[in-house]
């Protein structure tokens, strides 16, 4: 499985401009994070070959041995996964994007907890599209209070949104979630919240429809990497 590691990257890449191309976005305007969770530093280091510098983490622990081990590549690590409060520390002192960030209290930490001699920590927020109860997320209506709060943290720099919608039907399905996404951005851009340019969206099952929709990063894990073990699943 691994030795198709660096030709499924390329195929991944090729994708991505490609749909830049026929959804009229600029060029290299959306980023590839490529989601190692449950990957070994050999499959890392097989994507660092072909160029990938950005990868993403679900789970402190396992994340803080790979960013250890690899720390002779200049890398960018991006964390992804749920929050908890007793994690922010590390989070903030490893890492260079967060993108689950859904509540002040989470921000607050982060920012009190990144030391000022580092670049500023990245926040996404994570949108719960669906107001499905049990997904992560804030709600589209709390969004604009939450995203002020966080705008004025010292050693924050809010980035954008994030979601992770219900998996749609066909591409239509998918791009009226991401749509929403968008919009979200959109409105706190006009607000003035300059920063807040990013929009994190788009999986292996549907990163056209959130390229279409705006996406500027997209979160690929299994068309780089392969399935991932069930065992393993996050
Ligand atoms: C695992 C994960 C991904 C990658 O999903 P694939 O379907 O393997 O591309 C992206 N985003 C988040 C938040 C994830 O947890």
């Amino acid at each position: 499985m691994s030795a198709c590691i660096p030709e499924k990257i390329r195929e991944v890449r090729y994708q991505i401009s490609h749909f830049e191309k026929i959804y009229q976005r600029p060029a290299g305007s959306v980023k590839l994070l490529a989601v190692s969770k449950t990957r070994s530093c050999q499959d890392i280091i097989q994507a660092i070959d072909c160029g990938q510098n950005a990868f993403g983490e679900n789970y402190v622990q396992e994340a803080l041995g790979k960013i250890s081990d690899l720390s002779s590549y200049n890398l960018e690590w991006h964390f992804i996964g749920p929050i908890q409060s007793n994690k922010t520390k590390t989070i903030a002192a490893y890492f260079d994007w967060v993108h689950s960030v859904d509540r002040s209290k989470i921000a607050q930490r982060l920012s009190e907890q990144r030391s000022p001699t580092l670049a500023p920590l990245k926040i996404l927020l994570q949108v719960n599209l669906d107001a499905e109860t049990s997904k992560a997320g804030v709600a589209l209506t709390e969004i604009e209070t939450l995203a002020h709060a966080v705008k004025d943290l010292q050693n924050l720099e809010l980035a954008g949104l994030m979601a992770i919608p219900a998996a749609g039907k066909n591409i239509d399905a998918q791009r009226a979630g991401f749509h929403k996404l968008a919009e979200a951005r959109d409105k706190l851009l006009a607000q003035g919240i300059s920063t807040c340019q990013h929009l994190s969206m788009g999986m292996s099952s549907d990163f056209e429809a959130a390229i279409a929709e705006g996406s500027t990063i997209v979160r690929i894990g299994t068309d780089i990497f392969g399935p991932r073990n069930q065992a393993n699943k996050g």
